[in-house]
């Protein structure tokens, strides 16, 4: 066999992939397959790209090949390509960042087997009094008997089998253990394992049209929280699994809640497999492997469960499309959203995208026919929409996190018998401590920031950077013991409400539900009905249906509205009204009152009147003239160093190649800055960023080429850390 040289993508921080020879009489490796090799002092796991025969004796060798077909297939490998191409990150660490730890690590790509307990021929002609003295061995025996096609652990586990008595069943040869590798079960007869809701006119129309879909098509289903969208999945989804398809469903972070899955599980009689930062390792690889063999016939997961493989893809689902958290905000940034889309597309199938209040991205691209709109305007059931009443706070003291008519709207409302909601996006007792004396406030030492007094811990926390430390006694700037606090959180929330009211106070923010399992009860107990008032951030925004809950009350969005980030007021509208939709969802009229200092504001009000169609108009014709997304595509070169200094001049030296545009066409591309971050100071980092702006893709693509190309060229690189944010959502 001639000798080959191999390509392998490695997990390091460098573009390329990175040469090796094959030992020889090694079979060549298809792509997606991982080898073991030395780099440097260690061995690392990488993943064929590429080989070409050759005998370049110098080069080091492949220490084994680890996979006998690639785990990573062509599709999967090809979008990876793709992504890594597109976000300009090193394809190794894509690869890497796709793979489930274990694989990482080397292990076999293998499913746990299947083991069965079972009686054998000979265990079924004993006589039964010769297990007389060891009862537990004649119990266990009996249980095999009644159960030929054999017990797995689980059930044996469930019936109390003795495992020292099944290994002297085992050792006397009368029963045995059997492994195998898990089967793709067959799929049922009928896929739906209870009816379908009959679907209303709006409904169905969806339905229709997504089943009528042929190989690629993208849709938007835009309709008003409380419509019914779930169910236009679940009826969408049915033909699907009944073809032996399988369907992707992505969700927000904390959209995967128990009752979510609950309801696909009990939809359908098909498997149903999950994919989320809770699963461990093991769990994570099983899931993985679960849904590339076919075993797994729903797959729903966060976001990076846009990256895994299937083994029969027929429908992709992308559940509150608008949310953030598809958006990976460090290492690899990617956006599952538009990642989903482009799998869609690379496998022919449709793609759902379905939200209340679409992204300014995604209803551009249902205005311009790109996608296909389908919009559902009622709500279910004939519930119906709440209205939003504005509470104007201007004059209110600035410490009052509730207007009177607010709390008397909460007591009425929790004396019906019913339950109220209070959003506040901010957790902790109080976002400052200061002194009354001298101005002095708690900042973070490493961040431009204050810090928040969390009163159960006795604590200020930073919110950007988790610093921690006692609250001070006296005011470590002029001695004086006249500290107050300003503002609040959550907890001051709690507290008042706790004071004010009759009813129980729950409250859900990052604080309350660290403990695994403690946000489900919580949900639970919300769920079973007794009035209560809930406090919470925007961890309530998303997708709960709470059928008791009658009133919301929402406070302190006028800084998201009047923000001088471009996404600020789409992101305050978009939390308003799905904050919003979580009132009145059965038969309990809702109401909702926003408190606002800026009432008067044409986004405020546009907001409140409840139509996010015409406040994304609004916001579209904005962006329109300004040229940012969807109109135009943005990239942002971040950079840390420990002065600012450092980090402006590492980007002034990235963008000096890259001359000013002055006239602005669909070739150029606009450098904006070098400038400080927004926070300029985070962890204890000095941080800076360029914007580069273009009016279409491949221009700004050609750009970002030759900029990372550049920057990894720069001595200065290794003064600071950088990195390039694609399509980035926070600026
Ligand atoms: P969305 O996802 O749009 O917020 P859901 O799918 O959660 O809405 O639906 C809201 C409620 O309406 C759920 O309790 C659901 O069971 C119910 N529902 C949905 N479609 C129908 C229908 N066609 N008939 C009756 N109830 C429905
Ligand atoms: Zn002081
Ligand atoms: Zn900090």
């Amino acid at each position: 066999m001639p000798l080959s040289t191999l390509q392998v993508a490695l997990p390091v921080p460098l573009p390329g992939c990175f040469d090796y020879s094959l030992p020889p009489e090694t079979p060549v490796p298809p792509r997606g397959t991982r080898v073991e090799v030395p780099f440097g002092k260690r061995t690392l796991v990488g993943v064929v790209h590429d080989h070409q025969p050759s005998n370049l004796k110098t080069l080091k060798s492949v220490k084994r090949v680890l996979d006998e077909a690639p785990i990573i297939d062509e599709r999967l490998y090809a979008l990876c390509e793709w992504a890594a191409g597109y976000y300009h990150h090193p394809l190794g660490e894509v690869l890497n960042f796709v793979l489930p730890t274990l694989l990482r690590q080397g292990q076999a790509a293998r499913p746990d087997a299947e083991v069965r307990w079972r009686i054998t021929d000979r265990g079924r002609h004993v006589a039964p009094d010769r297990l007389k003295r060891a009862p537990r061995q004649q119990e266990a025996l009996a249980l095999l008997a009644e159960h030929p096609d054999g017990l797995t652990p689980a059930m044996l586990e469930a019936l109390s089998v003795s495992r020292p008595a099944l290994q002297a069943l085992r050792d006397k040869q009368w029963a045995e253990r059997e492994e195998h590798l898990p089967q793709v079960p067959p799929l049922p007869a009928d896929v739906l394992a209870e009816p379908a809701l009959s679907a209303s006119a709006e409904q169905r129309l969806a339905i229709e049209a997504i089943n009528q879909a042929s190989g690629f098509q993208p849709f938007l289903l835009d309709g008003v929280t409380g419509s019914g969208k779930t169910e236009v999945y679940l009826q969408a989804m049915a033909p699907v699994l009944a073809a032996g398809r399988q369907v992707l469903v992505l969700v927000p972070e904390i959209g995967l809640t128990p009752q979510t899955l609950r309801r696909f599980r009990q939809r359908f009689a098909v498997p149903v497999t999950v994919m989320h930062s809770g699963l461990n390792d093991r769990e994570r690889l099983e899931a993985w492997l679960a849904a590339g063999d076919g075993r797994a016939r729903i797959i729903i997961g966060t976001r990076s469960a846009v990256f895994t493989p299937l083994h029969a893809p027929g429908l992709i689902i992308v559940d509150e499309a608008h949310d953030g958290s598809l958006k990976q905000q460090d290492g690899f940034r990617y956006h599952a959203r538009d990642l989903a889309t482009w799998r869609a597309r690379q496998w022919d199938i449709p793609v759902v995208h379905g939200s209340a209040t679409p992204a300014l991205e995604t209803l551009h691209l249902a205005h311009t026919d790109r996608y296909h709109w389908l919009r559902l305007r009622g709500r279910a059931g004939g519930a119906a929409l709440p209205e939003i009443e504005l509470l104007d706070a201007r004059d209110a003291a600035p410490d009052t996190p509730l207007l009177p008519p607010a709390l008397t709207a909460i007591e009425d409302t929790v004396r019906r018998g019913e339950q109220a909601l209070v959003f506040l996006n901010r957790r902790g007792f109080a976002p400052v401590i200061l002194c009354r004396d001298c101005g002095w406030q708690a900042e973070c030492p490493r961040c431009d920031s204050v810090m928040t007094w969390h009163r159960s811990l006795s604590q200020l926390r930073c919110h950007h950077c988790d610093h921690q430390q006692r609250v001070p006694r006296r005011c470590p700037q002029c001695g004086s013991s006249n500290l107050i606090d300003a503002g609040a959180g959550t907890e001051k929330l709690e507290a008042l409400l706790s004071d004010h009211c009759l009813a129980p106070v729950v409250r859900i923010d990052r604080d309350t539900t660290r403990r695994k399992g403690s946000l489900d009860a919580k949900l639970a107990e919300i769920r079973a009905g007794a009035p209560a008032v809930l406090v919470g951030t925007q961890m309530l925004a998303k997708g709960h249906h709470f059928p008791r809950l009658s009133l919301v009350v929402i406070t302190n969005l006028d800084a998201g509205f009047l923000s001088a980030d471009f996404r600020g007021p789409e992101q305050a509208a978009q939390l308003l009204l799905q904050v919003a939709g979580r009132a009145g969802r059965k038969d309990l009229r809702g109401r909702v009152l926003l408190q606002s200092r800026h009432t008067d504001h044409h986004l405020v009000r546009l907001a409140a009147a409840g139509d996010y169609h015409a406040l994304a108009d609004t916001l579209l014709e904005e962006r329109r003239l300004a040229g940012l997304p969807p109109f135009g595509h943005l990239a942002l070169l971040r950079c840390e160093a420990m002065s600012m200094d450092k980090a402006l001049a590492f980007l002034d030296e990235c963008a000096a190649p890259f001359p000013q545009q002055t006239n602005i066409d669909d070739d150029s591309v606009n450098l904006l800055g070098p400038a400080p971050a927004p926070m300029e100071k985070r962890a204890g980092r000095y941080r800076a960023q360029l914007l580069l702006q273009a009016r279409q893709r491949p221009a700004l693509h050609r750009v970002l080429d030759a900029l990372v190309r550049h920057a990894r060229g720069l001595p200065s690189a290794r003064h600071c850390r950088w990195h390039l944010d694609v399509d980035p959502t926070e600026m």
